[in-house]
């Protein structure tokens, strides 16, 4: 049984999809006005670690992610600028795509655009308008909250509180200024305007999601997320305008991830705390596989405090993971296997699985993997693991990567002949005494990735690799 802690019960509850062994998921994506942040991509690589261990349990995934391009900021920025809105957003597009692969997050299967999905923002809010919940003033459509009396299920705001008779016209605001909110912006000098149904505008942030997440999940849906900033007012409104139109509920599950800060700090670009990947890849050297293990590592309900040092440690620990599967896989055995080792991996996995099924517990998760690596190494130390064991333990590990995400391909068994050819040259001239060939040698497999270790029981190699991680 898997459990999520779900915001709109506030409690952890057994998940159970509605299709049974499929998940329709949503995760807000990106509002692409500039380079995303490593907040952002805490929310995306949770989402990340979320749809794989659905995965890995056997679920088939749909997940469709949003691109939000138009929105207050993006019309902002394209105004500075003095160009479209398509030409402003499409550079920041294309950086997401690539930091999402450069983070090995596994792609949405659709990432429908809202300047894409007008005509269903158009649907929806002329059906609110026919119910009588959406009302105009001065040209922009709003949802009159008071109508909907679930509003505030999802973030809790106290309604008594209520101003119901204000409006609020921007797309972020605070539970302090809770009013009704705009559907449909009314035309304004310097902002692109679509002529539809309900009259010339564009549409609010909100009704993005709603209308992007039904048309491709249908409603009800499974699973929606994002970070724990959008709980109010977006994932509010969200519910407020798909639950009023149709009667239906509109998302079972709802997780959310807590912020990432900076030493200490919430970001802030006066701060000069806010990095984007690439400031940490250009500026800083970091090995991305590094940090995606150092994002993954913290539970995705807990504040995460990013420094260089926990950077660091994330690196350490991923170096640790990477140089026990090298002695796995190059180290010298004794032929056969020890029974030991099938109950040792059976532990592992059972702890392995059961953490990540408890709401993603991955530092359960983590621990009985590193167990395991102190347990097989010392095992190893006492010559008790055999060519079998490390054979499957290496594959054990392997496939926990499914999860992980952060290991570099599988070291082949076997290296290229001509490779081979030179280890048994630089042995024979070792033989024969020929100490400059036999260095000759051994620098040119170096520079070819092979670096050769002379044991007892012979030569043993092992590749560095320059690719997937270092
Ligand atoms: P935005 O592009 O601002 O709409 O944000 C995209 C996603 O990143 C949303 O799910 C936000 O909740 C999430 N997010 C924004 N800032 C942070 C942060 N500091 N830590 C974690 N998630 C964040
Ligand atoms: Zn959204």
């Amino acid at each position: 049984m898997i459990q999520f802690t779900n915001t709109l019960s506030g409690r952890k509850e057994p998940f159970q999809p509605i299709v049974p062994g499929e998940v329709g998921l949503y995760t807000c994506g990106p509002t692409v006005y500039d380079y995303a942040h490593i907040g952002n991509y805490r929310a995306y690589m949770f989402e990340d670690l979320l749809k794989r261990v659905l995965k890995y349990n056997g679920f088939k995934v749909r997940h469709v992610m949003n691109i939000t391009d138009v929105d207050d900021k993006t019309i902002r920025g394209a105004n500075a600028k003095g160009i479209g809105l398509k030409d402003y957003t499409a550079p920041f597009i294309q950086a997401f795509t690539e930091d999402l692969a450069a983070l090995r997050i596994e792609p949405a299967d659709i990432y429908p655009r809202a300047t894409d999905h007008i005509p269903d923002m158009v649907r929806i809010i002329q059906g609110l308008l026919e119910k009588g919940i959406a009302y105009r003033k001065d040209g922009s459509i709003y949802f009159k909250i008071a109508l909907f009396p679930g509003y505030g299920k999802l973030s809790k705001i106290d309604l008594s509180e209520l101003r119901s008779t204000g409006r609020v016209e921007s797309d972020e605001y605070e539970k302090e200024s809770v009013q009704d909110f705009a559907l449909w912006k009314a035309p304004k000098e310097g902002e692109p305007v679509w002529e539809t149904e309900i009259g010339p505008g564009r549409p609010g942030w909100h009704i993005e999601c709603s209308a992007m997440s039904v048309r491709y999940l249908g409603q009800p849906f499974d699973i929606h997320c994002g970070g724990v900033d959008n709980i109010f007012p977006h994932h509010e409104n969200e519910i407020a305008q798909s639950e009023a139109l149709s009667g239906k509920p509109f998302a079972n599950y709802w997780l959310h991830c807590h912020h990432l800060i900076v030493d200490g700090e919430k970001m802030a670009k006066s701060k000069g705390n806010v990095y984007t990947l690439r400031d940490l890849v250009q500026k800083h050297g970091v090995d991305l596989m590094a940090l995606r293990f150092l994002l993954i590592s913290s539970h995705y309900r807990k504040v995460l405090n990013f420094t260089f040092e926990a950077l660091g440690q994330a690196g350490a620990g991923l170096r640790r993971i990477k140089d026990f599967l090298v002695e796995l896989e190059t180290g010298a055995f004794p032929p056969g296997g020890a029974s030991e080792t099938d109950r040792l991996l059976a532990e592992t996995r059972a702890k392995f699985d059961d953490g990540l099924r408890d709401d993603l517990n991955i530092s359960i998760a983590l621990t009985a993997l590193f167990e395991l690596i102190r347990r097989v190494n010392s095992l190893n130390k006492n010559g008790e693991i055999k060519s079998d064991d490390a054979k499957a333990i290496a594959a054990y590990v392997y496939s926990l990567d499914d999860v992980l995400g952060v290991l570099p391909p599988r070291v082949e068994e076997k290296l290229p002949e001509a490779l081979e050819a030179k280890i048994r040259a630089r042995e024979t001239a070792r033989k024969a005494r020929d100490f400059a060939s036999a260095d000759r040698l051994r620098k040119e497999l170096a520079a070819a990735g092979v670096i050769l270790e002379d044991t007892k029981d012979g030569v043993r190699w092992k590749i560095v690799r320059t690719s997937g991680g270092s």
